[in-house]
């Protein structure tokens, strides 16, 4: 009796108080975060894409590395992206960064747990989540930090304590211009350890956004590792 009360009460809620789809606003009922139109436009990253940096591939190979990975080595060990920025995730993106729409995070979270599925991190330890940070400046001027948002509930999805490791320390401006060795270049000794951080030999799980070229994770990764730790993986929500 009591459950049919209970279940009673969820249906008259999801009736009178619907969820909606996050990205184009309509009723959904049932809690889900996006409804049928949207969820299938979400192009996720499947094989063929390259184990490390997940660019995806055309064509029959399972695995292999993209000619970015072969030429130069990233410090992390790879990167697991969830979806393509494009199309309804590109645009919660841009509305969680820029709109200040905060929570959009939890929803974008909801799909970096499907990251953790991945055959490259599934079994693996971590002993912290360490958000891409951002420079004090920007942080200023957007209030919060992405990454720091998204890490924050992936701790409560996976209990993986946050560890906010690193700072920004130069303020790099916007790198979309730049080629990759400029970017790589331009990112060296961006980033410092911050005071008080203790990553010798653990294991880490750096968390953004985005992969675009991949040169803020690396430059990130090889920080961490200069400063002990034993091992440096990466997870976004999507990849450019
Ligand atoms: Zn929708
Ligand atoms: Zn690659």
């Amino acid at each position: 009796m009591l459950v049919l009360a209970g279940e009673f009460r969820g249906a008259l809620r999801t009736l009178f108080f619907p969820s909606h789809c996050a990205h184009c606003g309509v009723a959904t009922y049932d809690d889900r975060d996006f409804c049928d139109t949207c969820i299938q436009v979400i192009e996720r990253v499947r094989a063929p894409a390259c184990d490390i940096c997940s660019q995806p591939y055309q064509g029959e190979i399972e695995r292999f590395e993209c000619p970015n990975c072969a030429d130069e080595r990233f410090s992390f060990e790879f990167a697991v992206c969830v979806v393509r920025s494009r199309g309804p995730v590109r645009e919660l993106l841009h509305r969680l960064k820029y709109g200040r729409e905060i929570w959009i995070a939890r929803v974008l979270a909801e799909l970096m747990r499907e990251g953790l599925a991945d055959p490259r991190l599934a079994g693996r330890d971590f002993d912290a989540l360490v958000p891409v940070p951002l420079h004090a400046l920007r942080l200023r001027e957007r209030e919060f930090n992405q990454a720091t948002m998204l890490a924050g509930h992936l701790s409560k999805i996976t209990r993986i304590p946050v560890a906010n490791a690193l700072k920004r320390v130069r303020f790099t401006g916007t790198q979309t211009r730049l080629d990759r060795r400029h970017r790589m270049q331009n990112l060296r000794n961006a980033f410092a350890p911050h005071k008080n951080a203790d990553v010798k030999d653990k294991s880490l799980l750096l968390v953004d956004d985005v992969l675009t070229t991949g040169s803020t994770l690396d430059a990130c990764a090889s920080v961490l590792l200069e400063h002990g730790a034993a091992s440096v993986c990466a997870l976004t929500v999507a990849r450019g």
